[in-house]
């Protein structure tokens, strides 16, 4: 067995571990591979292995990747800040945007969208812990901002929230942001009646993502834990 089936493996056990106090199974649960530090090979291993969703965080990375392994049976999440100017170049070929975090950016895939005649799936990531180095809306800001795309935008399809919790060591202290990205999230859904569109809940990384998992995640992103 490879290295990378076996790091899955510990992580898919680990994954159903931390579901017994989740309301998810196994089935629900969608596993981002992050692959910003890993090769085309490394990538092209991963979907052999059945791993489908691939995360990148930086456009002029992506691109080529996203060109090189048209052909497979990939969706491919964008996962970093996204420059408006650069949405052009990947609106044909991402699944999902996570990191819809302001009018602008809104704006532009609304814009790009139209244009292709179909709507583009986001998340709108969050700050949770306020933290200056992280991109993301306060969490007080969520539920206007949602309502002024919801208004503004129509091309734009708003399928949940993502956030990046802080680093820590022991992850176990993180889990009230945990706690509050799930009321966050409930407290949306609910407001806006987004019910069946609105379903996507993306958190925990390497570092959290049992923790996160835990406290109602169905969408971790993992990259270190995997290309190890
Ligand atoms: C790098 C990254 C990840 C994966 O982090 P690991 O600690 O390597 O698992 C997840 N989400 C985002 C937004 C990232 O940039």
């Amino acid at each position: 067995m490879s290295r990378l089936n076996e790091n899955l493996n510990e992580i898919l056990e680990k994954i159903n571990n931390s579901l017994s106090t989740s309301s998810y199974e196994l089935d629900d649960i969608t596993l981002v591979t992050v692959t910003k530090n890993a090769t085309i090979e490394q990538i092209k291993e991963a979907n052999e292995l059945g791993l489908k969703d691939i995360g990148e965080n930086k456009v002029q990375k992506a691109l080529p990747q996203m060109n090189e392994l048209e052909g497979l049976n990939i969706n491919w999440h964008f996962i970093g800040h996204l420059q408006s100017n650069k949405v052009k170049y990947i609106i044909d070929k991402v699944h999902l945007i996570q990191s819809l975090d302001r009018h602008s950016l809104a704006s532009e895939i609304n814009n790009r969208a139209k244009n292709l005649a179909r709507k583009i799936d986001t998340l709108v990531q969050v700050n949770i812990a306020l933290e200056e180095t992280k991109y993301g809306l306060a969490p007080d800001y969520v539920l206007n901002f949602v309502e002024e795309v919801l208004e503004n935008y129509p091309f734009i399809r708003i399928r949940g929230l993502m956030t990046i919790a802080p680093f820590d060591e022991k992850p176990e202290s993180l889990r009230p942001y945990f706690t509050r990205m799930r009321q966050l999230f409930e407290e949306t859904g609910e407001k806006f009646d987004l019910k069946d569109d609105f379903n996507i809940l993306s958190m925990g990384m390497s570092n959290d993502y049992q923790i996160a998992l835990e406290e109602g995640s169905n969408m971790i992103r993992i990259g270190s834990s995997l290309f190890k």
